[in-house]
């Protein structure tokens, strides 16, 4: 039988079933879609392929899939560190936006994302920012898959004047999108003290007819409570869930400030929650309590949130932070074992987005969105556990091919769909401009500059 690709490696985890690993296999893969995960000899045997890698002392594992972040922030990584959230939004990140932002600045930043997330083996990314129309095209045009925000503030900023506004624009970009085969659209509303509840109302009701997903930075911080109690008397999650926004196509971003009754509640409403622990750590945030979450059964994905607050796009060191800290918050070594965290970094990722049918886990039948890791090296070699090696001996340096749907869109550790030398000048060019800016500096005593793009990170 005649098919596109086989490749062959040393390991094959599939992620489903949970905590296997098959040594010695091979991956079909045509049309786009893996066809059989079988033994190698077997394989030489079966089919004719077009193509055939071999990968000798690497491990083949599903795409990654960063389940919240705001990439095009890229081009603010490491504007301004060591600060509490309520002084690096509307000191820093705030004015810079208002500064910085319009369709260039997006398609820049998001390609500079694109590049990074790629070749650190992600393949899929969850995002929430402006412009989401920039960000969908630039995504597509890299090859690589992307649910696009469509987001919604109160307050007026480049992209809208008013929760209106946003909510048309969305909807614009949504039919844009509809049937693309990499790009995909969830309702964003930015935070529950930046969306006041009539928009939050009509999103309910709009992402149940358009069976899309709601995307939402949810109890991040304990400001956010206080505030919460005092605008509407009611804790935000408790709030959410009056307004009818506590369902399975709900992604709660953060999560980290959690009541017992809380906890039990929201795992009975069958919602996601997205972790984003590197982010958490450097706002000093709180902590998500993860593996209470997961005894419950609450389905938990992961993310870097911004590279302004994390300051990478690297799913590798997400996962092993996500580990550790899990152990240190439960006080237990073995809460949160390695192929949990990977399953939060894939499969778990495509639940939250609606998506485990077609990506998350190596199963014939899936689309072939795969990344190979090398092993082989001094500091990841032995192997005995492969799946442990990932999570606590690896980084995204050893990521050598990734494939989205088929296509090779990292070769030999070079992309393939994105010119590197330009997205690098254009990177400069941004950094020469913003670092001249007197707002960068970061000490503007006595006057401080005013909020009024509106919040967006975090
Ligand atoms: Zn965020």
């Amino acid at each position: 039988m005649e098919i596109d690709t086989l490749i062959h490696a040393d390991w094959v985890i599939p992620v489903e079933p949970e905590a296997r690993f098959f040594e010695g296999h091979s991956l079909a893969i045509d049309g786009g879609r893996i066809l059989d995960i079988l033994p190698a000899e077997t394989a030489r045997r079966t089919f004719e392929a077009k193509k055939q890698l071999e990968l000798p002392g690497q491990a083949v594992i599903p795409g990654l899939i960063n389940a919240h972040t705001h990439s095009a922030m890229a081009l603010f990584r490491g504007l301004a560190d060591d600060l509490q959230l309520m002084s690096w939004l509307p000191e820093h990140i705030w004015p810079a936006e208002k500064r910085w932002i319009d369709k260039e600045f997006i398609h820049d930043g998001t390609q500079l994302a694109v590049a990074e997330m790629l070749r650190g083996g992600t393949t899929c990314f969850n995002d929430m920012y402006f412009f989401p129309d920039i960000t969908a095209r630039v995504t597509a045009a890299a090859g690589m898959r992307a649910t696009v925000g469509l987001i919604v503030l109160d307050f007026p900023t480049v992209w809208a004047d008013d929760a209106n506004a946003y909510l048309h624009k969305g909807l614009e970009v949504h039919d844009q999108y509809r049937n693309h085969h990499l790009i995909r659209t969830a309702f964003a509303p930015h935070a529950p003290y930046s969306v006041s509840d009539p928009p939050l109302q009509r999103m309910r009701v709009l992402a149940d007819e358009l069976e899309i997903p709601v995307h939402m930075h949810v109890h991040e911080s304990r400001d956010e409570i206080t505030q919460g109690l005092r605008q509407y008397g009611n804790r935000p999650l408790r709030r959410l869930g009056d307004l009818g926004l506590l369902s399975p196509s709900l992604m709660a971003v953060h999560m980290t400030q959690l009541q017992d009754d809380e906890l039990k509640d929201f795992a009975s409403t069958g919602a996601s929650v997205v972790h984003c622990p590197e982010s958490n750590l450097k706002l000093a945030s709180g902590f998500c309590p993860v593996a209470r979450l997961d005894e419950q059964g609450v389905n938990i994905a992961l993310g870097t949130d911004s590279p302004a607050s994390n300051n990478d796009l690297d799913m590798f060191s997400e996962m092993r932070s996500a580990a550790l800290l899990a152990k240190g918050v439960a006080g237990d070594a073995s809460a949160i074992p390695a192929e949990k965290v990977l399953r939060m970094a894939t499969i778990n990722g495509a639940r939250a987005l609606g998506l485990n049918d077609d990506i998350g886990s190596l199963l014939p039948g899936k689309a072939a969105d795969l990344v190979a890791v090398d092993l082989g090296g001094l500091d990841t070699l032995p192997v005995y556990h492969p799946i442990s090696q990932l999570i606590y001996a690896t980084g995204r340096d050893k990521v050598t091919n990734v494939w989205v749907a088929g296509r090779q869109v990292v070769k030999d550790r070079v992309l393939t769909t994105l010119n590197l030398e330009e997205i690098l000048l254009r990177t400069r060019k941004w950094q020469a401009k913003i670092a001249e800016a007197p707002e960068c500096s970061g000490s503007t005593p006595g006057n401080p500059p005013q909020p009024t793009s509106g919040p967006t990170d975090a």
